[in-house]
Order: C-alpha cells, then sequence, then structure tokens
C-alpha cells in the first residue's frame, strides 16, 4: 500500500522493491528485461553481479555498448580463483560498498542486485544492513534483488516477488549451458 500521505504524483514515481527467487531458470534474466526497458526510456541503470564473474558473458558484452548502464562483477579486476572464504568475504563486501553507493547516488532508476541472496547465505554480508540499505533508498529508485532462497524479512518488505519454478531445464536432459540463451 502507498504511504497515505503521498501525493498522486509520489505514488506514481515510487520505486519498486522486486525480488525474483526460486529454483528454476529465468531470475537473472527477467532482471535484465527490466534494465533492456530502462535503457529503452533512457534511465541510468547500475547492475551489480555478486558472483565470482572472471568469465566473459553476453549481458557484460552488451553492457559495454550502453552508455547509461554501469555493469559491474564481484571480484573483477583481481585474479580470483581462491577457495578461501576470507578472499570471498572481502570480495562482497567491496561489490556491497559499490552497491550502496549506486544506490544513495540518487542517480539511477534501476539498480539490480544480482545474485545477492548469496551473499546472505555464505555470512559474507549483515542481512540487517542490506535490509536497511533497500528500506532507506531513493523513494523513485527500483531496485531488483535475484537469487535463489530470498530471506523471508525480503520477501516481506518487497513490492513485487516472484518464484521461478523450474518444470524442465535442459541441464537434466546433459544439455551444456549456452551463449547467448544462459550467459
Ligand atoms: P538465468 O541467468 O538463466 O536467468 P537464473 O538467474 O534463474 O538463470 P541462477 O541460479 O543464477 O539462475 O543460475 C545461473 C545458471 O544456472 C544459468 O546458466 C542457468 O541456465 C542455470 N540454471 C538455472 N536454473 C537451473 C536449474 N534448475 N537447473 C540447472 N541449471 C539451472
Ligand atoms: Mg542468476
Amino acid at each position: 500500500m502507498p504511504e497515505p500521505t503521498m501525493t498522486p504524483k509520489e505514488v506514481k514515481e515510487k520505486g519498486l522493491l522486486v525480488v525474483y527467487t526460486g529454483e528454476g531458470k529465468g531470475k537473472t534474466t527477467a532482471a535484465l528485461g527490466m534494465v533492456y526497458r530502462a535503457l529503452g526510456w533512457n534511465k541510468k541503470v547500475a547492475v551489480i553481479q555478486f558472483i565470482k564473474g572472471k568469465w566473459i558473458t553476453g549481458d557484460r558484452k552488451f553492457a559495454a555498448t550502453q552508455s547509461r548502464l554501469s555493469f559491474s562483477t564481484m571480484g573483477e579486476g583481481f585474479t580470483w580463483e581462491s577457495q578461501d572464504l576470507a578472499i570471498d568475504k572481502k570480495a562482497a563486501e567491496a561489490a556491497w560498498e559499490k552497491a550502496k553507493g549506486f544506490i544513495a547516488s540518487g542517480e539511477y532508476f534501476l539498480v539490480v542486485l544480482d545474485e545477492l541472496t548469496y551473499t546472505v547465505h555464505h555470512h559474507f554480508l549483515p542481512l540487517s544492513d542490506i535490509l536497511s540499505t533497500l528500506k532507506n533508498r531513493p523513494q523513485e529508485l527500483t531496485v531488483v534483488v535475484t537469487g535463489r532462497g530470498a530471506p523471508p524479512e525480503l520477501i516481506e518488505m518487497a513490492d513485487l516477488v516472484t518464484e521461478m519454478k523450474k518444470v524442465k531445464h535442459p541441464f537434466d536432459a546433459g544439455l551444456p549451458a549456452k551463449p547467448g540463451v544462459d550467459f
């Protein structure tokens, strides 16, 4: 429900908190679909991926062509093959600081926190900090969080939650991930 004190303009322009979760494919794809739409309206967009992301993806290749899109992946910029959880935590914290900068800047229409739930499950980031940052974000900013197992507190706070449900996935038939489809 919009706050009773909001003007019609504020209600119209209110940013949403969106969560794409569940076991099925389509969480990141859905978030990137919103990015595509926002860019179509010449909005500024930031995507931060909370996964180890050294490999090249179509997502990143496309992002490099877009001047209004800032696209970053956790741990990029240094070689990162360690199995060291302390290093993973540091990388997650750095990515989160960057994300908080995008959120607080007031410059963006849409911020995507891809795979943020992963950092909560691994105790890399405190959920309380995530929740308060999202709650106190600029009013007009839409934030999309993706990842399996979204915490109940996040679901509670969100305006829009979709749970992807796997009906079939080609992986189960032994088919490999495909460029242009999966990455
Ligand atoms: P996508 O990026 O394709 O939208 P996703 O964000 O919903 O997928 P993730 O959990 O982030 O899913 O997993 C990313 C990769 O794992 C993708 O290559 C995707 O095809 C694959 N994947 C997603 N769901 C499944 C599944 N149920 N079984 C096997 N592989 C999956
Ligand atoms: Mg994903």
